[in-house]
């Protein structure tokens, strides 16, 4: 007896967009073994083989390829691997998402993914910043190379190496979303021309990107979920999220919940880039404090305390409360999450667009998005940004 027959085989639904696979974390992670099932608002009719569209293009090169930048730019002429075709229902999710031919679709799935999310908050249409050259984004979804980037026209994924194992960032989101970050503030901010000596325009992007890279993530309703029910909503404890970030196996979350402030950095992009990251990520956590407080769902001693010095007795105390209120009431937590997320979200969208890249500092990044933030964000940014010091207090 056959209950529900597939009908997407047989008759053409309504065009809703293309279906496809995503990891959102690699799925060597516990917890994350399994993709979700995705709806890209691109429609199978827009998508061709490759995949390939109007905005990008697959390309597979079927032998090893030296990365770009060490040699030549797009297009890549060399012979490539067969081009990968929809299934039946010209959908991707009867493809194996676990066959080598996959990851250029996954590759390919996760852009789109991350372009859907940011269209919504940014201020100025997204175009590709080497548009005037090349129309399209070429997506080079294996090259042997312990690295990933994105540049004049392309996105190039190597793979990483742990204990022998090989883990191609082609099934990476996070790495993928860092790297379509940077092409993201670019088309906002316009390529740098003359950058001047002491512009801090490198460490914002490694922020920002890292940032664009991390609410991209929690746009994944399964994400939110395992998150939330792993910390049995405590994102809610700054100290208990810091314990829980050390081991998190979402790197994006490990690397914004530092401690650091402008005065404990080094002139390295990466390292430079923390407290303003650090800063944004904090937002999010006390946002999300606020919306469970106005719910109900936690105490208001929580927005008084300072979370930083909880004693072990007060932090026991709000653990086990906050684990009550989630077991009762979930749906509050994911809302609040979701609100704190867009409020940040929006706010960075709106601020890129504003900035010189060529001249500009951390704390006018800072400003920035205090200005486009609404106004509970504005306060919460703010302050962050003056504990990280990447402002003074005004
Ligand atoms: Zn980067």
């Amino acid at each position: 007896m056959e209950l529900y027959p597939d009908i997407s085989l047989k008759t053409s639904a309504p065009a809703l967009g293309t279906r496809c696979w995503i990891f959102p974390q690699p799925p060597f992670i516990l917890g994350y073994e399994q993709p979700d099932r995705v709806l890209l608002s691109i429609l199978p009719d827009e998508i061709g083989d490759g995949p390939s569209d109007i905005l990008m293009y697959v390309a597979d090169p079927l032998f090893d390829k030296e990365p770009y930048g060490f040699s030549g730019l797009p297009p890549y002429r060399g012979p490539q691997r067969r081009s990968v075709r929809s299934g039946p229902d010209r959908h991707f999710d009867s493809l194996d998402p676990r066959s080598r031919d996959y990851l250029g679709v996954h590759a390919y799935a996760c852009i789109h993914f991350v372009l859907d999310v940011w269209r919504n908050y940014l201020a100025r249409p997204m175009h590709w910043f080497f548009s005037d050259l090349y129309p399209r984004l070429e997506i080079v979804p294996f090259v042997r190379w312990n690295n990933a980037h994105a540049g004049f026209g392309f996105i190039e994924l190597g793979c990483s190496e742990t204990g022998g194992e090989q883990s191609p960032y082609a099934l990476n989101f996070d790495t993928i979303a860092h790297e379509i970050g940077h092409l993201i503030t670019l088309s906002q901010t316009g390529l740098p021309g003359n950058l001047s000596r002491d512009a801090d325009f490198f460490p914002f992007s490694e922020a920002i990107s890292d940032s664009i890279s991390l609410i991209s993530f929690l746009h994944f309703d399964s994400a939110i979920d395992r998150l939330l029910r792993r910390t049995k909503g405590n994102l809610l404890l700054y100290n208990e999220l810091n314990r829980f970030a050390e081991t998190s196996p979402e790197t994006q979350i490990r690397l914004a919940t530092n401690f650091r402030r402008m005065s404990e950095v080094t002139s390295e992009a990466h390292d430079r880039s923390l407290p303003l990251l650090g800063a944004i990520f904090d937002t999010i956590v006390e946002l999300y404090h606020r919306e469970l407080v106005a719910s109900g769902c936690a105490d208001r001693r929580l927005l008084s305390v300072n979370l930083r010095d909880l004693t072990q007795d007060e932090f026991d105390w709000f653990r086990q409360t906050t684990a009550e209120a989630f077991r009762d009431r979930p749906l509050f937590f994911k809302l609040a999450l979701i609100k704190a997320r867009d409020s940040v979200g929006g706010a960075i969208g709106a601020a890129l667009h504003r900035l010189d890249p060529d001249t500009m500092r951390l704390g006018d990044a800072a400003l920035a998005i205090i200005s486009a933030a609404d106004l509970q964000a504005a306060a919460q940014l703010e302050e962050n940004f003056v504990w990280r010091e990447i402002i003074g207090s005004r």
